[in-house]
């Protein structure tokens, strides 16, 4: 249908096994608010944002002999009509840093056409450049 029709689909899901394979770009939203985004290849190969990395390891993996490092999200998700100052994910962010709590971090280009939003890639932080 999306070929014979010239569609564009917005699919918005929890669920990132069906994502991968329905998706040609990926955006990674917290809070209302976009962390990350990029070829949907790009995210799954090279997952940036703290929150990314939490979302993708409670991923499922079919096989039982395969050990999961999953990382589990500390406290609660605050109210989208108050959220926190300065990086809204900063409350549940084992990076989260002093400035991290007062600054808004910006979306940088990590790769080409891989965007993220988050202080540890701005150069100041403790990731530099992920580029692979
Ligand atoms: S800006 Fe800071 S708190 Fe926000 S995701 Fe990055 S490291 Fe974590």
């Amino acid at each position: 249908m999306q070929e014979k029709y010239q569609l564009t689909y917005l699919f918005i899901s929890h669920d990132l096994s069906v994502v991968e394979h329905i998706s040609d770009t990926v955006g990674v939203m917290y809070l209302g608010s976009l962390v990350e985004y990029g070829d949907t290849e790009d995210i799954f190969r090279n997952p940036l944002h703290p929150y990314t990395k939490a979302l993708f390891s409670a991923i499922p993996v079919p096989d039982p002999t395969v050990k999961m490092k999953r990382i589990v999200l500390e406290g609660s998700i605050p109210s989208p009509a108050n959220p926190p100052k300065g990086c809204k994910f900063h409350t549940r962010c084992a990076n989260c840093m002093e400035r991290c709590k007062h600054e808004t971090p910006v979306q940088r280009e990590i790769e080409p056409g891989h965007y993220v939003v988050c202080h540890l890639y701005d150069g100041r932080g403790t990731i530099v450049n992920e580029k692979k």
